[in-house]
């Protein structure tokens, strides 16, 4: 038998790799990983999480606001980024900390450099060069810009996680996940705030109703530029000049360029082996996650499925699993709940309802928009939406969309049910909580009548 180094070498210490490296090293397999960037990769240091930091802080705005018409008052409010930076700094280094003594604690060997395959079971890393019976490319993906005149004046997603001083203006371009996300948060932390999108609705994709709810939401904090199309930037001063091919104009501080993200396929050393890549660079895989190169795996952004961190952990671990325990449980993506920070939070699982209708289905809809009871008092002008989507035959809900405070909580317990099969009788029969925005679910009654 050849005796490889390692039983599986992981290129890329971010979710799906070091699921994958942590599950295979306690199922006795001799694990080694390689990470010439940051542990946790893109959701702990670049995404998810310090994300998730800054729209915390973003919420503290609507609380402050939202508090007058309860009887609070205060002056001199004011908000200081290089203390929200610092202290993220502080947490996300922690976290880098955490992720690393979970590998060491879980004897993977650590290599803190690129490596490039040069074989089907061979590495060079470090000055060295390893051979793995199974490698494993969990690398992601990275924020891709499209080219035009002054496209270099723009800043990434990955930047605006170092920036030092908040912009007084800045436009955001795109209207996708991070897009919406980061003009909420902007706009929240006291930037004036625009969001330049090629089309007329955000979050395509999306259910058409919570395309056209969260479009008008988002427009009431943020000035919306719809169906333009940037045509160039110029610098002026200390000021972009952002010319739409409509003809229109902005002037910001800062763009933001939100375009979308590409797998970071470049300089792996992929054309040594027989791994094949998609027209975008993604990795080619089988439902084992197995590329042409039957040694070689990849999971995550990498192969552009879904980029979800939640996701990249399933795939991590599914591999491994499969490679070194009898289990061969494969990687169901129906059903994955999601959730858009945005303000309001947007929660969703399941079919849209242009996905229930391209599927065949004959669906009943039900949608309630109403008022939230705290904003009753905090006279805050903000909406809360809920669309419920039946399988008339089964009585089945094959898809549920959420837009509201905290929406993305609601969704994932609710997105237990969904997958467990319930009706929409089970929902009715359930007594709610009152008085809450989830007791909503259980009391929807009103069918749309046109679908
Ligand atoms: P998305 O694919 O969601 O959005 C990209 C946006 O850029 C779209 O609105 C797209 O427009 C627009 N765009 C693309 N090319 C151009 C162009 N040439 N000119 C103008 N606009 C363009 O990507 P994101 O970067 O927002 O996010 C990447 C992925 O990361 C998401 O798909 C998601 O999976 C994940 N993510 C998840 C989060 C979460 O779970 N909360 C948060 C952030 C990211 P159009 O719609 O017309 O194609």
């Amino acid at each position: 038998m050849e005796a490889f180094d390692y039983d599986l070498f992981v290129i890329g210490a971010g979710s799906g790799g070091v699921r994958a490296c942590r599950i295979a090293a306690s199922l006795g397999a001799r694990v080694a990983v390689a990470e010439e960037r940051y542990f946790g990769g893109t959701c702990v240091n670049v995404g998810c999480v310090p994300k998730k930091l800054f729209s915390y802080a973003a919420h503290y705005f609507d609380d402050f606001e939202d508090s007058k018409g309860f009887g609070w008052e205060f002056d001199n409010l004011r908000f200081d980024w290089s203390v929200l930076k610092a202290n993220k700094d502080s947490e996300i280094n922690r976290l880098n900390g955490i992720y690393k003594s979970m590998l060491d604690s879980n004897q993977v060997d650590i290599f803190e450099a690129r490596a490039r395959i040069s074989g089907p079971n061979e590495i060079q890393v470090d000055g060295k060069t390893l051979s793995a019976k199974h490698i494993l490319v969990a690398v992601g993906g990275w924020p891709w810009i499209p080219e035009f005149p002054g496209s270099e004046l723009t800043v990434s997603s990955n930047d605006v996680f170092a920036m030092d001083q908040l912009p007084a203006e800045i436009a955001v371009m795109g209207g996708g996940y991070i897009a919406v996300e980061f003009a909420s948060i902007f706009s929240r932390l006291g930037c004036k705030t625009s969001l330049i999108y090629r089309g007329d609705q955000l979050l395509r994709g999306f259910d058409k109703d919570i395309r056209s709810f969260i479009t008008t939401e988002i427009g009431t904090h943020v000035d919306l530029y719809l169906e333009e199309d940037i045509q160039e930037i110029v610098k002026q001063n200390n000021k972009l000049e952002v010319s739409f091919k409509s003809g229109s104009k902005l002037s910001c501080e800062m763009v933001l360029a939100a375009t979308g993200r590409t797998p970071l396929t470049d300089d792996l050393g992929l054309e040594t082996v027989a791994v094949q890549l998609a027209d975008n660079g993604a990795i080619k895989v089988d439902a084992n996650f197995q590329t042409a190169q039957p040694s070689i795996y990849a999971v995550g952004d990498v192969i552009d499925r879904i980029a979800l961190t939640p996701v990249a952990l399933a795939e991590g671990q599914i591999v491994a699993r499969a490679l070194f325990s009898n289990d061969q449980k494969a990687m169901d993506y129906q059903n994955i709940a999601t959730a858009v920070f945005c303000h309001p939070n947007i929660g969703t699982v399941g079919l849209a309802e242009h996905e229930a209708l391209e599927a065949g289905l004959e669906i009943d809809v039900y949608e309630s928009v109403f008022r939230p009871l705290k904003h009753t008092l905090s006279g805050r002008d903000e909406k809360s939406m809920i669309k419920m989507i039946v399988d008339r035959q089964s009585d089945r809900v094959v898809g549920l969309h959420i837009v509201a405070a905290d929406a993305g909580e609601i969704v994932q317990g609710l997105s237990v049910a969904i997958n467990c099969g319930a009706t929409k009788a089970d929902f009715d029969r359930t007594i709610g909580i009152h008085p809450t925005l989830a007791e909503e679910l259980v009391t929807m009654r009103t069918k749309r009548v046109d679908v």
